[in-house]
């Protein structure tokens, strides 16, 4: 496996994959890498002929007094990983790198789908996803690149400016990997105590409970979000930052589950906010 740290090894590297006419699978990470991660490994192994990955803690995504300093970076495991997996090269730029002295220029999806939900609760982050990506997706010259639903709406901005600004890549969303207790894997799981861990269950005891009810035939939003919210109350250690239920993809406001839509969370858990969502099956495909 390639390690490349500069943009412009990537750049090189990835003119040659293109010379050679082989199609190029991205995968943009944070590192600290997990099943979840794996899995969008995987699936671009299975599309395309050449995988890049990548790992850049993004500090443009990052609001001031979120985890940046203390997002967990274990670079040489990361490596084993996706060694294992393989994935032919892995881009591992600094900072300095990325956002080179000057830098100022950033990708900024406006509208009614980044002012909800993650969106609402931390100011600027999806402008920082926006401008990484599209640098990842420049560079690395990708005939697709893959993300997980476990952000789904990191997803629809992605597919949102791919389409306004004609940028030439196919965005696939890979299902969400979950831990045997149901938790979603998450970097940020290695924050929880033992005893956190078992209470962050109740994020997706509570999902999974919701989309119980609305395959009984339960499609009332109001309600819907209550049984998540009632039962994710009664865990002591957690405490809601939204409960939503939105169209999907198009993160409206509904008042039915008609079509396709979209459940998702965002809980603290002690000191750790962790995300997680379902897809309730309408009449339309989610992917
Ligand atoms: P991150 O390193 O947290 O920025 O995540 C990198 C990519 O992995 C994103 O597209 C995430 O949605 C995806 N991802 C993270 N956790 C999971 C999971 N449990 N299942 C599927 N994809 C995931």
């Amino acid at each position: 496996m390639k390690i490349l740290r500069t943009r412009k090894e990537l750049r090189e590297f990835s003119r040659e994959q293109k010379e050679a006419g082989k199609t190029i699978g991205l995968v943009p990470t944070m590192g600290a890498l997990h099943e979840g991660h794996l899995a969008l490994m995987r699936a671009a192994c299975e599309k395309c002929d050449v995988v890049i990955a990548s790992v850049f803690v993004n500090p443009v995504q990052f609001g001031p007094n979120e985890d940046y300093d203390k997002y967990p970076r274990r670079f040489a495991e990361d490596c084993r990983l996706l060694e294992g997996i393989p994935v032919d090269a892995v881009f591992h730029p600094t900072p300095e790198e990325m956002y080179p002295e000057g830098y100022c220029t950033y990708v900024q999806v406006d509208g009614s789908i980044t002012n909800k939900l993650c969106g609402a609760q931390r100011p600027g982050h999806f402008r920082g996803v926006a401008t990484v990506v599209t640098k990842l997706i420049n560079l690395a010259r990708a005939d697709e690149a893959f993300f997980g639903q476990k952000d789904a709406q990191q997803v629809v901005v992605i597919r949102r400016f791919v389409e306004d600004l004609d940028i030439n890549v196919h965005i696939r969303m890979v299902p969400i990997v979950r831990e045997e207790s149901g938790l979603a894997r998450s970097s940020r799981n290695m924050y929880l105590s033992a005893e956190e861990k078992k209470a962050a269950c109740v994020l997706s005891g509570s999902l999974r409970e919701a989309k119980e009810a609305f395959e009984k035939g339960e499609t009332d939003v109001d309600i819907l979000k209550r049984l998540v919210s009632e039962r994710i109350e009664a865990e002591p250690l957690a405490s809601i930052d939204y409960v939503e239920l939105f169209s999907f993809p198009a993160l409206q406001p509904i008042r039915k589950v008609s079509e396709t839509a979209l459940l998702a969370i965002a809980v603290k858990i002690g000191k750790t906010r962790l995300i997680d969502n379902v897809i309730l099956e309408g009449s339309q495909k989610a992917s």
